[in-house]
Formats: structure tokens, C-alpha cells, sequence
């Protein structure tokens, strides 16, 4: 009998979109990844690249059902073979965790209830998380399937620091903390930024800064995460693309209270209509950095903002962590754009950063992006979030 190929098919799972990637976890290659889009429309376009080459198709997806049977379908058309024996596991990114998940776990009925039961949590992300799991179980019901949670890598947080200063009851009934996100992110940058400056994880001080549509700063002292910026949910914190980060908790009821706001346009409002989006009318900061360049004033205003809330969160961050090895950026802003990552490194002197202009605006992949001089290093570490929960996955079924 043949060993089987240690492949782990990743599966991240949204409300309205699905994206995959075929992993051999013996060498980190991605063999294949997907998109299928607007799901839940009789107009869905399914995108599997394979060998460099992207294959489009406009399909109908009305269901994650569906959508497990075009991920199929796509192998088969495209390659490569997918089959039960080819994989080790099928290993899922589920956003909340709540209290009930520290580690990844293989999951089972009761798994799924757990994760049924913390929806309340992230009502936008957890069903589709959900709906992804169980249409996969059917596709693949040999397979393990594993989920991995983004808020894991943050139940290392002390009770100082996920503590909210609320009444008892709401602590204690309703999970009323910080829970931290972007968890595999987080880790896989840290240990890199660990490797890259040359020191072992257990001796490492890194503040991560995930910048994409979502965005969240973590410190992380010798490989684990000790402070983040997202909260309860992945709204608190930084600007990001239509969300607003930090907020006066007392908004909801000022609101409601000058403007007869509802708590569900409130929410709504929070999730889609803030950040980027709220501040410039479009929530790409591609967008908004091609208005700064031009001097236009919205655009100006939110990088600006942008700006100054990652220097107060690294601030606050490496006033826990008390010592400052390296500051890592990564994901679609973190990991793109030069314009943003310089004007961070020009506000941090008070670590010590000295950027290199020439390295910074020829970063392509992971690259040192501070002076020699810098008494802080800097790097730019492209994000593989899909990668870490393949690994994490095939060392729980392996173990
Ligand atoms: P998410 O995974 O949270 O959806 P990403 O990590 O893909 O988000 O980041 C999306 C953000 O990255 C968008 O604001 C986009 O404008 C920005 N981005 C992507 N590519 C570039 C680029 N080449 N230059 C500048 N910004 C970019």
C-alpha cells in the first residue's frame, strides 16, 4: 500500500463566496486555489487556477452545495486529481472560536453545534464557515475535516488584557470579551519575522500588522499572541475597508437617541458603510491612494486617519510587550503598498525606526524594509493563511 499524499484541501468558506486551495503540506505548495463568487446567484463566476493558468467560468450557485460541486467539478476538468484518498484532511477557516476553541479540532457533530451555538458572535461570518463544513462532510465524508479558528492563536491573551470592564453578567453569560482575529495570520507572520531577524520564536517580540480589507495589530512575545486590536468581533481596532475600528461604545445610543437609529441599521452601518468606505465613498485603498497622491481632501483625511491609528495601536503594543524585535506588515495594503508603509516607519521613531526608502519601494515578497541604522527591524512578509491552516490541520490528523 501506498503512503497517501499528504494533500489538505483548504476550504474558506464566506456568505456569499468560497475560496479553496490544494496544499501539499510535505513541501507548503499550493497545487491548485478557487474563488467561486456570488453565491447564491443564478450568475456566479468560478475562477481555479492551476500551473499559473486561471480558468473562468460563469456558473449558477445557489447553495454551498453547489459550491462544493463546482470546487469538484474544477478538479476534475482542470487538475489535479482530488479524491478521498488523495487527502490527508479538508481543513476549515472558521472566524469565531468564542471561549470553547484554543487549538484546531477535528470536527463532529459536536463541533458544528459549538460553532452553531457561537453565531451570535459573528453573525456575518460563522454561517457561511458553517455551510461550507457541512456540504463538504457530504462531499467528502471519509475525509477529516478540521476547523481552525481565527481567534486561537489569541486565547494566550491574559485575563488583563481580553477583559472588558463591563458588568459581571454580560462577562459572564453572553462571552462578553476580546477574542482577537486573524489568528493564522498572526502566527505564521510572527514565526517568520522570528526566522527572518534570526531569532528563535520563544525569544521573539513582533507586532504584526494585518492590513487588507480586514485589518488587526497583534504582540506577540515569543510566539504567542499576548494583545490584538479586534475585540468581541473583527470591528474593533484599525480603519479598515468599510469597517471603523475604535468607537466611542456610547455611539449606538447617541444615535439612537438624536437620529431614532435602529440597532440593526446601526450594525449594518458599522459593518458596510464605515472605514475606507465611509470616509472616501470607496472602501479599495488602491482607490483612496491614488485620491491622496492627487491631494484630494477626503482621501487625504482617511490615510491620514489610517495612519495615525496604526501608530497608536503599535504604541499601545509595544508598550506591552516592552521590547520591539521587528514590526511586520502584511496582507493586500500591508503587503503592496510602499506609499502607507513609509509613512507608518516616518511616525515611529520613538522605536528606533529608520527606513530604507530604496527597500521599501522595491519590496516584492518578504523583504527588510528598515535601515541598518533602524533599531528596529521592519519587514514586509506576505501573509499564507491558507498554507498555516493546511500545516495546522495535517499535524492534528497526524497526531
Ligand atoms: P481580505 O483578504 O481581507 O479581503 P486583502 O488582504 O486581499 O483583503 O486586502 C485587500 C486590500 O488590499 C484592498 O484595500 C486593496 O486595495 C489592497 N491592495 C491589494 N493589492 C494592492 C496593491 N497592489 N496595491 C495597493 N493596495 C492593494
Amino acid at each position: 500500500m501506498t503512503a497517501p499524499t499528504p494533500h489538505v484541501l483548504v476550504i474558506n468558506a464566506g456568505s456569499s463566496s468560497l475560496k479553496y486551495q490544494l496544499i501539499d503540506t510535505a513541501t507548503d505548495e499550493s497545487l491548485a486555489s478557487g474563488l467561486i463568487e456570488r453565491i447564491g446567484s443564478p450568475e456566479s463566476v468560478a475562477h481555479h487556477t492551476v500551473d499559473g493558468t486561471k480558468h473562468d467560468k460563469e456558473v449558477e450557485c445557489l447553495d454551498h452545495g453547489q459550491a462544493l460541486q463546482i470546487l469538484s467539478n474544477a478538479f476534475q476538468e482542470h487538475g489535479p486529481v482530488v479524491t478521498a484518498e488523495s487527502l490527508i484532511a479538508i481543513g476549515h477557516r472558521v472566524v469565531h472560536g468564542g471561549a470553547t476553541f484554543a487549538t484546531p479540532v477535528v470536527i463532529d457533530d459536536d463541533v458544528i453545534a459549538a460553532i452553531t451555538d457561537l453565531i451570535p458572535l459573528a453573525p456575518l461570518h460563522n454561517p457561511g464557515n458553517l455551510a461550507g463544513i457541512e456540504q463538504a462532510r457530504i462531499a467528502f465524508p471519509s475525509v477529516p475535516q478540521v476547523a481552525v479558528f481565527d481567534t486561537a492563536f489569541h486565547a494566550t491573551m491574559s485575563p488583563a488584557a481580553s477583559t472588558y470592564a463591563v458588568p459581571k453578567a454580560w462577562r459572564e453569560e453572553h462571552g462578553v470579551r476580546k477574542y482577537g482575529f486573524h489568528g493564522t495570520s498572526h502566527a505564521f507572520v510572527s514565526r517568520r519575522a522570528a526566522a527572518l531577524t534570526n531569532l528563535p520564536v520563544a525569544e521573539a517580540n513582533v507586532i504584526v500588522l494585518h492590513l487588507g480589507n480586514g485589518a488587526s495589530a497583534c504582540a506577540v512575545e515569543g510566539g504567542t499572541s499576548i494583545d490584538t486590536s479586534m475585540g468581541l468581533t473583527p470591528m474593533d481596532g484599525l480603519i479598515m475597508g468599510t469597517r471603523p475600528g475604535d468607537l466611542d461604545p456610547s455611539l449606538p445610543g447617541h444615535l439612537s437617541r438624536v437620529a431614532g437609529l435602529s440597532l440593526e441599521d446601526y450594525d449594518k452601518a458599522l459593518a458596510k458603510e464605515s472605514g475606507l468606505q465611509g470616509l472616501t465613498g470607496s472602501a479599495d485603498f488602491r482607490e483612496v491612494m491614488t485620491g491622496y497622491q492627487a491631494g484630494e481632501p477626503e482621501a487625504q483625511l482617511a490615510v491620514e486617519a489610517v495612519v495615525h491609528r496604526i501608530v497608536r495601536h503599535v504604541g499601545a503594543l509595544a508598550a506591552v510587550l516592552g521590547r520591539v524585535d521587528a514590526i511586520a506588515f502584511t496582507a493586500g495594503i500591508g503587503e503592496n503598498n510602499a506609499v502607507l508603509r513609509e509613512l507608518v516607519m516616518l511616525r515611529l521613531g520613538i522605536l528606533g525606526v529608520v527606513a530604507d526608502e530604496a527597500a521599501n519601494n522595491s519590496a516584492e515578497g518578504e523583504a527588510l524594509i528598515s535601515a541598518d541604522s533602524s533599531h528596529t527591524q521592519v519587514w514586509v512578509i506576505p501573509t499564507n493563511e491558507e498554507g498555516e491552516i493546511a500545516q495546522q490541520s495535517a499535524t492534528l490528523v497526524a497526531s
